[in-house]
């Protein structure tokens, strides 16, 4: 039996925060299930994912369908689009049966590649790379979410760009109908003989999806910005996640001067560090620019944002003595006053 090797590589970073995460969660697990109501998928499909933020790895190895079970997605800060392809790579390596004289390897596998955003690392290499040994023995399909994905940069990559919405209700239950529809068809016209694939894109464009045909660099404004605290009770980290408003009559000030509102806070696991590129990045906004500030999502105290001298975030509920979680330094706080302070920003 030949098997057709389906290959996930999901954007973890931490804009997907909140909504967009659960709808990747569900619409994975979407296509598997309308996957297993197919025979010829049943017999054929091994599905693997791999996730990448900072950081990339594989979350499930190259595995039947039937064995297949949707992984809870990791989240980290970052977006490592040149890691992700080089694990890519040594997963096709390693997992993906080639064609010997004596043997017939698997089906040539198709890789469905989703991000929201500009890469955070360097990109060149891995490309090339992919584009001179893996283009012609692989079916690599770019997907971007929102407006902030670099499609520019996946046009280098592969010619098959599609364009999800914003990342809404609907964007990513679309995405699970296309896919499913289009592996169960590839599934079946291989096991017809016909050589004609089914991973056709004129079908993404049936359920309301856009291709994407000359690549826009991703804007320069930022539409996201995310803080990381520690709540001062559980020592537990969280994400608070701000959007850009865009503000009545143009106010065109210089980049990295915009208004945020606040999406949500979310709690975090600590895998979240792992899963973090090491450093964070050098820009920061001021409080000024921020507009809400929730209560800890993990023990409810007033705010969860409140600022130790080692310039990590905490929660904070009212005046009096804390230790910090991060640096265990006792910090006395007043009754806030609303100080102007910048804040180090995560990379999205
Ligand atoms: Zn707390
Ligand atoms: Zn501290």
């Amino acid at each position: 039996m030949r098997r057709l090797p389906i290959f996930f590589v999901l954007d973890v970073s931490e804009s997907m925060a909140g909504e967009p995460l659960v709808q990747l969660q569900a619409a994975m697990e979407s296509i598997v299930e309308q996957l297993r109501q197919d025979p010829n998928a049943l017999e054929t499909v091994y599905i693997s994912v791999i996730a990448f933020a900072g950081k990339a790895g594989m979350v499930v190895p190259l595995v039947e369908l039937m064995s297949f079970y949707p992984p809870r997605l990791p989240l980290g800060g970052g977006t490592a689009l040149g890691e992700a392809l080089d694990e890519l790579m040594t997963r096709i390596e390693v997992d993906v049966k080639k064609t010997t004289p004596d043997r017939r390897g698997d089906w040539e596998p198709v890789v469905y590649l989703l991000t929201d955003g500009r890469p955070t690392d360097r990109t060149e290499a891995a490309i090339r790379r992919w584009r001179q040994q893996y283009a012609s023995r692989a079916h690599l399909i770019a997907v971007t979410l929102g407006g902030a994905a670099d499609a520019r940069i996946l046009k280098q990559l592969t010619d098959d760009v599609v364009a999800l919405g914003a990342g809404g209700d609907d964007d990513l239950s679309r995405f699970a109908r296309w896919v499913s529809a289009s592996v169960a068809a590839q599934s079946q016209a291989l096991d017809m003989g016909q050589s004609a694939p089914g991973i056709s894109l004129a079908k993404a464009e049936e359920v309301g999806i856009s291709l994407v045909k000359d690549g826009d660099a991703a804007p320069v404004d930022d539409q996201v910005v995310v803080f990381t605290g520690r709540c001062h009770r559980s020592r537990k980290p969280y994400l608070l996640k701000y959007n850009a408003i865009s503000v009545p009559g143009g106010f065109g000030g210089p980049a990295g001067q915009g208004v945020y509102g606040l999406e949500g806070a979310y709690p975090l696991s600590e895998t979240y560090f792992e899963w973090s590129a090491e450093g964070g990045s050098a820009s920061t906004v001021s409080s000024d620019q921020l507009e809400g500030v929730p209560p800890c999502p993990h023990c409810a105290a007033a705010t969860s944002f409140a600022m130790c001298r080692c310039g990590r975030l905490m929660c904070c509920n009212g005046p009096g003595v804390q230790t910090c979680p991060w640096c265990d330094a006792s910090i006395e706080f007043g009754d806030g006053g609303g100080s102007r302070f910048d804040i180090g920003r995560g990379q999205g």
